[in-house]
């Protein structure tokens, strides 16, 4: 597509956002974006500032994609945003995935190469997830000292260090830190992050095209391989193979090994046991929610990196408010920026309250146990077994169910495309997006589906 044809497809795709957003904000923020790439591999956004980035990410970006998806058929599999040199963040031109952390091609380390010591090697590394840049407390602070053991003598200490924990305490912080680190301190060093999901990927691609052997030569040539995600590899029974084969290799040749997961070894299902006992044989350890104090110390510090400048007693409220994890606490900061850099006007705690009603309201139940609700009350009215609704099963009495499952997480819990792929079965972020637009279309023309949605949805909130 030439500039002009992105240039017009931005002004298509994001009028329908002046339906929700007042013109002065769409104006100087949304309109002020351009798409610089489009493929199916990625689409890339040009911004002015930060501010703009997070506004977008956080308000537009689905719908962007899904407009961009029904105008153009392209679903990018990776989202990357790029602040725009000649603007006041000049100085940190950087490239930043949306979630889950994306696999970056070699070329697009030439953004943050400065801070990249050795730029012949491909570490995949974002230079902001630094160990100075990680706040200990005491729920944190033993995955931390092993991180950094492990850098500072990597292949000698814990091998592999494998960290657990829940969503967004700051694994692949940690993990990434590590390969900073080592980097840092000896820039001829090999690190290289992997998102496992994207080792799973290329390994089946690999083999597609008949060509594992350049996959096995990456693989084994490294000196710190950081595997974030482990737990994805479970009951994928050939990739499984190839990994313990990559594991001993780089073990045997005293190479560091660092893995994070959402789960203990023993807990990952289809897992075999050979990995199990491998990746139990260094280090495990755990990463819990970081107490008040320190989730306060977090903001204070985030707040510094970020430029950003907000009462104590309103980084107290937040801090005490946000009890999920640091992803969120960091999302409720950048909710209260982006409404106060668009409406202005003085922050009071209620206002505050107000503003984060939908992120501190969602906090009084975890996120997995309302999967559970839902599915538990859509198999009711749908007479449909949980382990199909939440299988690859393609049946239309499964699919159908299945699709409302994603539309409700998606409305009513307020869950992102790619986070509702992971709890159902582990769907790509595109099959979500499509499930959810099925049913918003179909709801505009079948009162029955508006009715059963309805009950479920009171059902659901009864059982809140
Ligand atoms: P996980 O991999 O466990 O899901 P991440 O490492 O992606 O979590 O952390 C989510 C966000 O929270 C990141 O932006 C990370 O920098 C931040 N974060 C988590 N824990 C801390 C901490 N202790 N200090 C500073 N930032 C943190
Ligand atoms: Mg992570």
């Amino acid at each position: 597509m030439t500039e002009q044809d992105l240039a017009s497809l931005w002004e298509s795709v994001t009028k329908p956002l002046l339906e929700v957003f007042d013109v002065r904000v769409f104006n100087p923020v949304v309109k002020t974006c351009s798409i610089t790439l489009l493929t199916p591999e990625e689409i890339r956004i040009s911004v002015d500032n930060t501010i703009n980035k997070q506004f977008i990410r956080k308000y537009c970006e689905e719908k962007i994609l899904t407009n961009i998806a029904e105008q153009t058929g392209i679903h990018p599999e990776k989202i990357s945003y790029v602040v725009r040199p000649g603007s006041k963040e000049r100085s940190k031109v950087v490239i930043e995935t949306s979630e889950p952390q994306l696999f970056q091609p070699t070329k697009e380390r030439k953004y943050s190469g400065e801070l990249v010591a050795n730029p012949h090697i491909t570490s995949n590394l974002n230079p902001k997830y630094t160990f100075k840049s990680f706040i200990t407390g005491t729920k944190n602070r033993l995955a931390f000292a092993a991180a950094q053991a492990v850098a500072d003598s990597p292949g000698s200490l814990y091998n592999p260090l494998y960290l657990y924990g829940g969503v967004g305490l700051g694994k692949t912080h940690i993990m990434q830190a590590v390969g900073n680190a080592v980097i840092e301190n000896d820039p001829s060093k090999k690190v290289l992050y992997v998102a496992c999901e994207n080792f799973l990927n290329e390994f089946v691609a690999a083999i597609k095209k008949g060509n594992p052997d350049s996959f096995k030569k990456k693989y084994r040539n490294i000196d710190v391989f950081l595997v974030d995600d482990i737990q994805f590899i479970g009951g994928r029974d050939g990739v499984q193979e190839e990994f313990f084969h990559t594991f001993n290799a780089l073990h045997q040749a005293g190479k560091q090994i660092v893995m994070t997961s959402d789960k203990r070894p023993g807990e990952i299902k289809g897992l075999e046991e050979r990995l199990q006992s491998r990746f139990s044989m260094g280090m495990v350890t755990d990463i819990q929610l970081p107490d008040q104090s320190t989730r306060l110390a977090i903001l204070q510090t985030k707040c510094q990196e970020k430029g950003i400048s907000l009462p104590d007693h309103i980084l107290k409220f937040i801090s005490e408010e946000v009890e999920t994890n640091i992803r969120e606490l960091e999302g409720a900061l950048t909710t209260l920026v982006a409404h106060l850099h668009t409406q202005g006007g003085e922050l009071s705690i209620n206002n505050a309250r107000a503003m984060l009603h939908g992120i501190i309201s969602q906090h009084s139940t975890p996120r997995k146990s309302k999967v559970d609700v839902l599915s538990e009350i859509i198999c009711n009215q749908y007479g449909v077994k949980r382990e199909e609704l939440l299988s690859a099963v393609r049946q239309r009495e499964i699919v159908r169910p299945r699709q409302v499952l994603m539309y409700l997480l998606k409305h009513e819990v307020g869950m992102t495309y790619p986070m509702i792929g992971r709890e159902i079965g582990g769907r790509d972020h595109s099959t979500v997006m499509h499930g959810v637009d099925k049913i918003t279309t179909e709801l505009k023309k079948n009162p029955t589906l508006l009715e059963e949605l309805q009950v479920i949805k009171s059902a659901f909130y009864d059982a809140k």
